[in-house]
């Protein structure tokens, strides 16, 4: 009996040892804005909410994958982009997407956007933006790539890019955005580019 138990302990051992080897790339989502911070607003959709939701998607589509993708929040907190930042360094991931959407005072301004920065990881980040592009077949239309200063950009230690996944002052993208099935197509779509790179 106990040489079962030894032998069953051995093999969960390996099987647990098999699955944390599997992973290979770590990938950080940050999950913008949060708590008093809600980001952009529209008929009462923030998009603190959307992030959290499509990163979400996303960490459950990495169960059992290669791919561990890590959330800078997980809940309704607020985070300084500072604190995301040093989170994100320090977890030393391959790659960062930092998830939002775009508000616009003419409603039928519609679409997502990629951005890069301009620091130490220009080119990769630049080549993330294009194979996320490439992936996001969506029904929501590219708006195309573009280089921001911004800080998040600027600081992480690894290729990132901020995905703006779409305008929360359009009704078409906000329907979208909201929906079960758009969020699960924009987490899947992501995914399948982390897969590939
Ligand atoms: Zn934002």
């Amino acid at each position: 009996m106990k040489t079962l138990l030894k032998l069953l302990g051995a093999a969960l051992l390996i099987i647990t040892l098999s699955f944390t080897n599997s992973k290979n790339k770590t990938v950080v989502i940050d999950v913008s804005h949060g708590g008093h911070d809600h980001g952009q607003k529209e008929h009462s959709i923030t998009e603190k909410e959307i992030a959290l939701q499509v990163a979400q998607k996303l960490q459950e589509l990495s169960q059992n994958s290669s791919v561990e993708i890590i959330l800078t929040r997980d809940s309704d907190m607020f985070v300084s982009l500072k604190d995301r930042v040093a989170f994100i360094n320090k977890q030393k991931p391959h790659y960062v997407i930092s998830l939002h959407t775009n508000g616009y005072k003419d409603e039928s301004t519609s679409g997502y956007k990629l951005f890069y920065g301009d620091g130490d990881y220009h080119e990769a980040s630049k080549k993330l933006a294009s194979t996320l592009s490439e992936s996001l077949d969506i029904a929501i239309q590219s708006r195309g790539i573009k280089q921001a200063g911004f800080y998040l950009l600027k600081n992480a230690a690894c290729p990132s890019v901020f995905l703006e996944m779409g305008f929360l002052s359009n009704p078409e993208d906000r329907d979208y955005l909201t929906s079960e099935s758009g969020q699960t197509a924009i987490a899947i779509a992501i995914f399948k580019s982390l897969e590939q790179l």
